[in-house]
């Protein structure tokens, strides 16, 4: 039997991938389902319909390509939980008090999923790892359960090393500095800078531990990372878990590689025309590597104390720049006046670009005007500037991303922290509010010209191309995507001829 590759000869293997319901668990992990179609296998999307949308036009694309992809739509039981019609996930709008019933109406869908992975004959299914059901499910069927983390390998083994050591316990204060045991480098960290349900355990805390145990019945996992981006920590966290584990990343590269891949990946609705070649034009107009890209990702708001920081170290810097903004509803005006009024005056100097809302990201970071970002350190971004040969000023908010920071100013050695201090919520302002200076010595030292610039530079460009090398023939992501369905086949073979 030989491997298929782009032509398919694997239509035999059947996979269900099931996402979460929040846009950077979805891109990432329907990336990666795109990938396995890419190589043959056949391949099933689970989830609602309006997360569907968010990826629809890159599954049709895939199959006119004439891949064996598809999307099954669930319908979200809205009404039992007593949410209004389409609201089905976790994103920046999700009113807080209604996040709960989302987790409600996931619940009652499990059942159904379950069903699925039964009716459509999964040989194997890749999961989120907001599913820890989902491998006692396939444990029933006698099937392998992938979970998918969205995360980094470093995040990971931090995180790892905070719970089995606890090193925030040994210091006498929030901001005391502690180094992060057993890691391969030393990485200092305060409690501050650790999620809540770290430092204080609370529902998410049993959540995790049950994510955890999930984990290790589990076949393996995949990551959206390379061999060469975090070595050290992707063997070290293989060895503490005692799990396999395959990056395949950057999965963003790979799966999207055309314009019209790039322009679709994770837009709900369709901007205008206009509005896209905006920003492409002002762009073409830039000197090279000239222009910074700011922008927080698909989860955050800033309230209007911080947006004006921003806006302030971004014109006193005196580069230009593209910034990703939201309106925020949840403050009386938001900052919506003050932006406006922001956004006219840097149009008219030309110094600056406004993206409100959705930023076509992947087209945006490849252009060659592009010379830095200003990044939360959300996982994807991440790898997508790596990919891109980019350095980044960090400024980490929530979730992993101060792990993440580690990896990109202290491992990696291409970024320059504006010192944020304190974990936050995903969808609470906290209180630390980074000043405009703060953030423009950070823009300064990127964007500079200065030696410790160039020296970041190189690095990003280097880790560039390893990138590009990990997922062409005979490189680490390719080998492991290969590798990993290979085993997935020998299993299912295995099985059929019990
Ligand atoms: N993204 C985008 N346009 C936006 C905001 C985000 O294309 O305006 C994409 C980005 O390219 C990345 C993902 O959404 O793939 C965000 O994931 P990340 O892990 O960086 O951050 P999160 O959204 O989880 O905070």
């Amino acid at each position: 039997m030989g491997m298929g590759t782009e032509n398919g000869k694997n239509h035999e293997l059947r996979a269900i991938f099931v996402p979460f319901l929040s846009t950077s668990h979805i891109i990432p992990l329907v990336d990666m389902a795109r990938l396995f179609a890419m190589h043959g296998v056949d391949v099933t999307i689970l989830t609602t319909s309006h997360n569907a949308t968010m990826f629809q036009k890159s599954i049709d694309l895939d199959s006119l390509r004439g891949r064996p992809i598809r999307t099954h739509t669930l319908k979200f039981p809205a009404s039992m939980v007593g949410l209004p019609e389409g609201v089905e996930s976790f994103n920046v709008d999700t009113p807080k008090d209604m996040i709960p019933k989302v987790y409600m109406g996931l619940a009652i869908l499990q059942p159904e999923m379950e069903n699925l992975f039964h009716q459509l004959n999964a040989d194997f299914i890749v999961t989120d790892l907001f599913y820890p059901w989902s491998a006692d499910a396939a444990a029933k069927l006698g099937i392998p359960r992938i979970m998918f983390h969205g995360a980094s390998y470093l995040a990971r083994s931090a995180l790892h090393s905070v719970q089995q050591y606890q090193p925030h316990f040994n210091v006498e204060s929030d901001s005391e500095k502690f180094v992060l045991p057993g890691l391969p480098n030393q990485l200092e960290m305060t409690r501050l800078q650790l999620p809540d349900w770290v430092r204080t355990p609370n529902g998410y805390t049993d959540l995790m531990k049950t994510i955890m145990e999930s984990e290790e019945r589990s076949y393996g996992s995949v990551f959206n990372s390379f061999y060469e981006l975090e070595r050290d920590y992707y063997e070290h966290y293989k060895k503490v878990m005692g799990t396999k584990s395959w990056g395949l990343g950057p999965v963003s590269l790979w799966a999207n590689q055309d314009s019209s891949d790039k322009a679709a990946r994770g837009k709900t609705e369709l901007e205008s025309e206009e509005e896209e070649e905006g920003w492409l034009k002002w762009l073409n107009t830039k000197p090279e590597n000239s222009v910074l890209y700011v922008s927080f990702g698909s989860m955050n708001k800033f309230p209007e104390s911080q947006l004006v920081e921003i806006a302030h170290a971004l014109e006193g810097s005196g580069h230009s720049f593209i910034w990703v903004v939201r309106k925020n509803e949840e403050e009386e005006g938001g900052g919506f006046n003050f932006l406006q009024e922001f956004e006219k005056r840097v149009r008219e100097s030309g110094k600056g670009y406004l993206i409100w809302g959705w930023a076509p990201q992947l087209l945006i970071l490849e252009n060659v005007a592009i010379g830095g970002l200003v990044t939360h350190c959300g996982w994807n971004t991440v790898v997508e500037s790596v990919n891109a040969g980019l350095p980044m000023v960090t400024w980490p908010l929530f979730a992993e991303h101060f792990f993440n920071e580690k990896l990109v100013v202290d491992v990696l050695k291409i970024g320059v922290p504006v010192g944020a201090k304190e974990w936050r919520n995903w969808n609470e302002f906290g209180s630390e509010v980074v000043s405009r200076e703060a953030i423009g010595k950070g823009i300064a030292c990127l964007m500079g010209g200065g030696e410790e610039d160039k020296e970041m530079r190189r690095r990003a460009k280097k880790l560039s191309v390893e990138a590009k090398k990990a997922i062409e023939l005979g490189g680490s992501s390719h080998n492991n995507i290969l590798h990993l369905i290979r085993e997935l086949h020998s299993l299912k073979l295995s099985k059929s001829h019990r």
